[in-house]
C-alpha cells in the first residue's frame, strides 16, 4: 500500500499533492478492506488518509462517546472516528453488508454492528453530511454489479465518471487479490520453514482485533516472548475446506474461523487460539462451533476488552504453552480439554 495512503497526524490534511483526501478508520472493516479502498481512491485522483494505530487515548475517547452498549472493537472505532472528524476533505464511512465468499451459496455477512457502524457514528457525532461518503455496499457482488452500486452512491459527490469508477474498482480488486496471494505465500513459507514436529499456534479472530495491538494487548509479541510460534489465520488459505456441515453459517468471518478451526483440528501439531471480545454476539455461537470442532484437542479462547491487562493474558498464555508441551510430550492430543479464559 506504500504510496497510495497517508497516516493522519494531528493537523487537518485536506489535500496531498493536489489530491483531495478521503479519511478512513483503521478500525473494524477498515483493517480488512483498506488495501482495496486506498487503491480505488488513488486511481480516481484522491488520497486515502488512515487513522493511526489504536492507542490508549483513542480507545478511551471511543468509550466516553458511546451512546449504546457494544463490544470493544466498536467502541474503539468511535475513537478512530473522533480522531479524524473534520480533518480530511471527505470522510468514507461505508456500510459494508457482506464480503466475498469461497462458494457463491455462502452468505458472507458482516456482523450487524459492523454493518450499522456508519449510522452509529453519525448519531454520536454531528458530522457535516456534505463531506460524507456513506455508500451501502455488497462486496460479495460481481465486479459489474458492485461498480453500479458504488457509482450510484458516490459518483456525483466525487464528480467522477462511471467509466473511471469501473477502471478504479477493477484495478483495486486486482491489488486486493495480489495482497491476499502475498499473504498466503508468506504463510506457506512460514509453514514450510517451521521446525517439524514443533507445535504451531494458529490464531483465529477478526482483523480488527488480530492486528490491532491495543485490542490484542500485543498478543504476537507476548507469544514470541514465551517461545510460542504462532500464525494468524489470514496467512492460511482455507477456502477449499468443506463447510457443508455448517450450511447456515451466516457470517463471512465466522466461516473463515470455522474452516481454520477444522484445519487446526486435522493437523496434529497445530493448536488453536481464538481471540474474541466480551459482548460479541457472533462469537456467542461461533465459540460453540469452535469447541465442537476441536473435540478433546486443547485450545485457548481469549476474551478481551478495555479492562483486560497484558500481565493477565501472559499468565494464560504460559498456562496454554504448558498444556501444549504436555500434549506434545505424550503425543496424545485426545487427553486434554479446552481452556476458556475470560476475565
Ligand atoms: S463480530 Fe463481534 S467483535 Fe466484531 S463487531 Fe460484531 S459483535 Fe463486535
Amino acid at each position: 500500500m506504500t504510496g497510495v495512503y497517508a497516516e493522519l497526524k494531528e493537523a487537518p490534511i485536506h489535500e496531498i499533492d493536489g489530491r483531495p483526501t478521503v479519511g478512513m478508520m483503521r478500525a473494524l472493516y477498515g483493517v480488512r478492506t483498506s488495501v482495496l479502498w486506498a487503491h480505488f481512491f488513488d486511481q480516481l485522483g484522491f488520497r486515502v488518509v488512515l487513522t493511526p494505530p489504536t492507542n490508549q487515548q483513542m480507545a478511551r475517547a471511543g468509550i466516553e462517546t458511546m451512546i449504546a452498549e457494544t463490544c470493544f472493537p466498536v467502541r474503539v472505532s468511535q475513537g478512530h472516528a473522533k480522531q479524524i472528524l473534520g480533518k480530511t476533505r471527505f470522510l468514507f464511512l461505508p456500510t459494508l453488508i457482506d464480503m466475498p465468499t469461497p462458494k457463491p451459496s455462502e452468505r458472507g455477512f458482516y456482523c450487524p454492528l459492523v454493518q450499522s457502524n456508519s449510522y452509529m457514528l453519525r448519531a454520536a457525532f454531528s458530522i457535516d453530511p456534505s463531506n460524507l461518503l456513506t455508500p451501502v455496499l455488497h462486496l460479495k457482488h460481481d465486479p459489474d454489479t458492485l461498480c453500479l452500486e458504488i457509482s450510484d452512491q458516490i459518483r456525483s459527490r466525487l464528480r467522477v465518471s462511471k467509466k473511471a469508477i469501473k477502471f478504479a474498482l477493477m484495478n483495486a480488486l486486482e491489488k486486493q487479490k495480489h495482497f491476499m496471494n502475498e499473504l498466503y505465500h508468506s504463510g506457506r513459507e512460514i509453514l514450510n520453514d517451521a521446525v517439524p514436529d514443533e507445535p504451531l499456534v494458529i490464531v483465529t479472530g477478526r482483523p480488527y482485533n488480530l492486528y490491532d495491538e491495543r485490542l490484542n494487548l500485543r498478543l504476537g509479541q507476548n507469544l514470541a516472548k514465551i517461545g510460542v510460534a504462532a500464525l494468524p489465520m489470514d496467512f492460511i488459505d482455507v477456502s477449499s475446506i468443506d463447510l457443508s456441515d455448517f450450511p447456515s453459517m451466516y457470517w463471512g468471518l465466522g466461516a473463515q474461523i470455522i474452516r481454520t478451526a477444522k484445519s487446526i483440528k486435522n493437523s496434529p501439531h497445530y493448536f488453536g487460539l481464538h481471540l474474541t471480545n466480551f459482548s460479541c454476539g457472533a462469537d456467542s455461537f461461533i465459540e460453540h462451533f469452535y469447541k465442537h470442532i476441536m473435540g478433546e484437542k486443547p485450545y485457548l479462547i481469549l476474551e478481551l476488552d478495555e479492562h483486560s491487562a497484558a500481565a493477565g493474558v501472559m499468565t494464560r498464555l504460559e498456562a496454554y504453552r504448558n498444556v501444549i508441551d504436555n500434549v506434545m510430550q505424550k503425543f496424545d492430543v485426545t487427553g486434554k480439554s479446552g481452556l476458556k479464559v475470560a476475565y
